[in-house]
């Protein structure tokens, strides 16, 4: 996104898609994979399906943010936690882009960057960055452009310098048009012992978050979500929801290219958002 100045107008980035695309959008996004058992279903008996299936079935193609070091070959996961269902990431990844869906960039570590950057220094960031693109150009054939960093951290100077290079980094920033910020769904208290998981639910949660946004007249929502059975689990419900509502799917790529090259991309909202301070460390 330019940084430049912008000039004044009346018109928001979503007044503007929704008049002019008739869009009502949802780009749905996935963190932190490829997890095969996710996607492709647990050998568990008391699992329900793969979360790749689930979409298909709802005709929505979504946008995976994968994490580079599982895109290396014979990686299956994080043995302690995750079942092996004899797919490796790797196919897992290749058989996202065969069934329409896009890959980005969740970095190559996964580690949370403004710590790696205290340690390391920001050239290590750019690195982590710059690997994981590379793990998914070798996967696509295409270098990757959307970036969201852990827990959407990351400072100033890095994401400078990562748009310089042509990244496109996602936030939860209100510095930036409502439009343009995730939606962060907090899937992750959810999953595990489910402690922190929203009330009453986290499809009804997710629901009065984007009720919130359309009252300030935004129609068109990046949704952040993590490859989690029980993320999986409540979204058959969630994408019937909000078909209902007239939403249309489209992936991130899609998305963008419908929503910001509107004129009215200028407006700076001003509404409170989720700081990311409050999700440091829980998402993984
Ligand atoms: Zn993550």
């Amino acid at each position: 996104m330019s940084n430049a100045p912008r000039a004044a107008t009346a018109r928001s980035v979503a007044d503007t898609t929704s008049a002019s695309t008739g869009g009502k959008l949802i780009a749905l996004t996935f963190d932190d994979g490829p997890r095969p058992y996710v996607l492709f279903g647990s050998k568990e008996s008391n699992r329900g399906p793969g979360l790749v299936d689930i979409l298909d079935q709802n005709g929505v193609k979504a946008t995976f943010f994968v994490v580079g070091w599982r895109l290396t070959p014979k990686t299956w996961g994080e043995p302690k936690h995750e079942e092996d269902i004899g797919v490796s990431c790797l196919d897992a990844a290749e058989r996202l882009i065969g069934r329409g869906h896009e890959l980005e960039d969740h970095t190559y570590s996964h580690l949370e960057l403004r710590s790696a950057e205290k340690k390391n220094g920001e050239q290590w960031v750019m690195h982590d960055v710059d690997r994981g693109a590379q793990a998914i150009k070798a996967v696509t054939g295409t270098q990757p452009r959307y970036v969201r960093p852990p827990d959407w951290i990351l400072t100033d100077d890095a994401r400078r310098d990562l748009q310089k290079q042509g990244y496109r980094v996602l936030t939860i920033s209100s510095e930036n048009p409502m439009a343009l910020r995730d939606v962060n769904s907090l899937d992750y208290l959810c999953a595990g012992k489910a402690v922190g998981c929203p009330k009453p639910s986290l499809p009804d949660a997710v629901l009065q978050q984007i009720e919130q946004r359309e009252k300030r007249g935004t129609y068109t929502h990046i949704l952040a979500f993590h490859e989690l059975s029980t993320t999986a689990a409540i979204m058959p419900k969630l994408i019937s929801d909000l078909k209902a509502r007239g939403y249309r799917f489209v992936t991130l790529t899609e998305y963008m290219n419908l929503v910001e090259s509107k004129p009215g991309e200028t407006v700076k909202q001003t509404a409170a958002v989720t700081k990311p301070a409050s999700v440091a460390g829980l998402s993984r």
